[in-house]
């Protein structure tokens, strides 16, 4: 069987729970007994790079939606966009944000935010993701 090395820690330790979703997805795709024969190579790697599309695209967004969902309790650190490390405070409903990765595109809803002291609204991720 085939193994790669996961380059991260956080992806490392989920890697029996990865291997088994593989095995689930394999069998809902294909059933029990594998592709019908005659299915070319081609056909399957083409399937397991959608497969891995999606998964990759509902990561990006359920993670960055998780820590959109905190912006209001966020390090001083990463509070104001001109690191005057005063709180934000969410001033709009949320909108969506919509950012190209490696990994493909990722998409999810973050409420602007405002800093008190310079009276600045920003997006709590710009600073992150960078130019
Ligand atoms: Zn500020």
């Amino acid at each position: 069987m085939a193994t790669s090395t996961i380059s991260t820690a956080p992806a490392n330790a989920v890697r029996p729970l990865i291997e088994q979703v593989a095995i689930d997805l394999v069998h809902r795709i294909y059933g029990a007994e594998g592709p019908a024969w005659g299915t070319r190579l081609t056909a399957i790697e083409d399937t397991i790079l959608a497969v891995r599309q999606v998964l990759s695209e509902k990561m990006l967004d359920e993670a960055l939606q998780r820590q959109a969902n905190t912006a209001e309790k966020r390090p001083p650190e990463f509070r104001c966009r001109s690191t005057c490390g005063t709180e934000v405070v969410a001033t709009k409903e949320p909108e969506p944000r919509i950012v190209a990765t490696r990994a493909g595109d990722a998409e999810w809803m973050e409420p602007e935010t405002t800093c008190r002291k310079c009276r600045r609204a920003f997006f709590p991720s710009e600073q992150e993701l960078g130019p």
